[in-house]
């Protein structure tokens, strides 16, 4: 059996993994890559394996850089299944749709689109599931089975890792790991075992603030700005992290702790999500499904306004400060924040509020490390509001976390002789996290771990 990895490998996005087992061949992930116009750039090249051998794509969850490249897949010949929870399944389709209106290089049309969708199938959590085969070599042959299970992963609602079974060994895909506990979601789940694991690192050299103490800045900078009359704005993810975010400020606003002022959600991807996190409650944590059976409706509390159309989103300049602006992209690299930026951002009184990780490369990254300008539209706009960030807010584990999971995983396949570890591949983050994990993997918890190269093969 061979692994290669085709993305995030020493980068945090375009995540892309092919498992050969014996002449079958299925892929993990097909995200986008983005960040530096490098990085870009390497969504324009050809899928560097035969597109017609391959049985499926597993996804982990729906965050663009996980599955931003399956339209193209499609287009150049994919013609396996896209394997992914219902939810996941629901959430890719709003994203790619959004994706495909805002992509500055078309990597794809609305035709590739719409095909994609025909090639999803839907796959519960705890469901061992078997890879139907697409090649005739094995006809009348023994052919290897694949199978694979979702568990829960707390990172984004439908999000999973993956347990691949195949030739009596257990290949564990981490995806993305939530860093539970977390408002809405359950806690991210523990394989019982696992022969190889790839295991992401966004956060693997740093540990994040107490979970309770987020909360308690947020309600602190909302008294503060509110007070003073200024503009918070507040660049969001439009999954997860807003969803987080009214779920908080639902309960800061109806246990009246928080001075009144009106809280827009200027991102139609964030409410049309909102719509999919209606329709999935079944994968809410117990503290968000008792809030929800008591009758509390977690996205609706007074003064909060769903601006949609871009009319509505104009008309948000016409309210007096003291106001409150969700909206995306979460690293400003695009979408409606961009205009409140422009606009509030020379004015000291008002106040920019970093929740979300900021990578290398953008305009939130140049938020994060204090510039005094930066450019939005072509045009130097100062940068005299106060900048805050709250980083308990990420949706990614932290280096804690992220120890914790392997050594419950180490632990429990102790006890099963036949899945001892052999080996952690450390993936999905940049090259000093990734580095710095894998050295805490070997020095403590005795496994052999690797940063893999892009483009990289092993055997497993
Ligand atoms: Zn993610």
């Amino acid at each position: 059996m061979y692994l290669s990895f085709f993305g995030a490998a020493k980068v945090v996005t375009g995540a892309n993994y092919l498992l050969e087992i014996d002449k079958r061949k299925i892929l993990i992930d097909c995200g986008l890559f983005q960040g530096s116009s490098s990085l870009r750039e390497k969504n324009l090249e050809q899928f560097p394996y035969n597109l017609k051998d391959i049985d499926a794509v597993i996804l982990t969850h729906a965050h663009l850089d996980h599955i931003g490249r399956l339209p193209k897949l499609i287009k150049d010949g994919f013609r396996g299944r896209i394997f992914a929870t219902p939810a996941t399944l629901d959430l890719t389709k709003l994203i790619l749709e959004d994706e495909l209106e805002v992509q500055e290089i078309p990597l794809f049309s609305r035709k590739d689109f719409e095909k994609t969708l025909d090639f999803f199938e839907p796959v519960e959590y705890y469901r061992k599931t078997t890879v139907p085969s697409l090649s005739k070599i094995y006809l009348g042959k023994g052919k290897p089975e694949i199978s694979f299970k979702f568990l829960d992963a707390g990172h984004i609602l439908g999000s999973s890792i993956v347990e691949i079974f195949a030739e009596g060994k257990k290949i564990v895909f981490s995806g993305d790991l939530g860093n539970s506990p977390t408002p809405l979601l359950r806690s991210t789940e523990f394989p019982s075992s696992a022969d190889y694991i790839l295991i992401e690192s966004t956060y693997g050299d740093r540990n994040h603030p107490d979970f309770l103490e987020r909360r308690d800045l947020l309600e602190d900078m909302l008294e503060e700005i509110i007070g003073e009359g200024g503009v918070l704005m507040i660049p969001s993810f439009a999954l997860e992290r807003t969803q987080e975010l009214l779920y908080e400020l639902n309960e800061l606003v109806e246990n009246h702790r928080i001075p009144k002022a009106p809280i827009f959600v200027d991102s139609p991807l964030a409410i049309k999500s909102i719509g999919v996190y209606k329709k999935y409650k079944r994968y809410y944590n117990r503290e968000a499904s008792f809030l929800l059976r008591s009758g509390d409706k977690i996205f609706d509390f007074p003064r909060l306004d769903f601006t949609k159309t871009v009319e509505e989103s104009k008309k948000i300049n016409n309210i007096n400060p003291p106001k409150v602006i969700i909206a995306g992209s979460g690293m400003s690299t695009g979408g409606r924040i961009l205009h409140h930026e422009k606009r509030y951002l020379p004015d000291p009184k008002n106040c920019l509020l970093l929740i979300c990780y900021q990578a290398t490369g953008t305009t939130g990254r140049e938020f994060f490390r204090g510039a005094k300008e930066v450019e939005i539209f072509e045009e130097r706009v100062p940068v005299r509001a106060k900048i805050k960030v709250i980083q308990g807010y990420s949706s990614h584990a932290d280096r804690q976390g992220l120890f914790r999971w392997l050594y419950h995983i180490k632990s429990s396949a102790q006890l099963q002789d036949r899945h001892k570890v052999k080996k952690v591949f450390v993936v999905h983050g940049e090259e000093k996290p990734a580095e710095s994990l894998a050295q805490l993997v070997k020095d403590h918890l005795g496994i052999e771990a690797e940063v893999p190269e892009h483009g990289e093969r092993v055997e497993l």
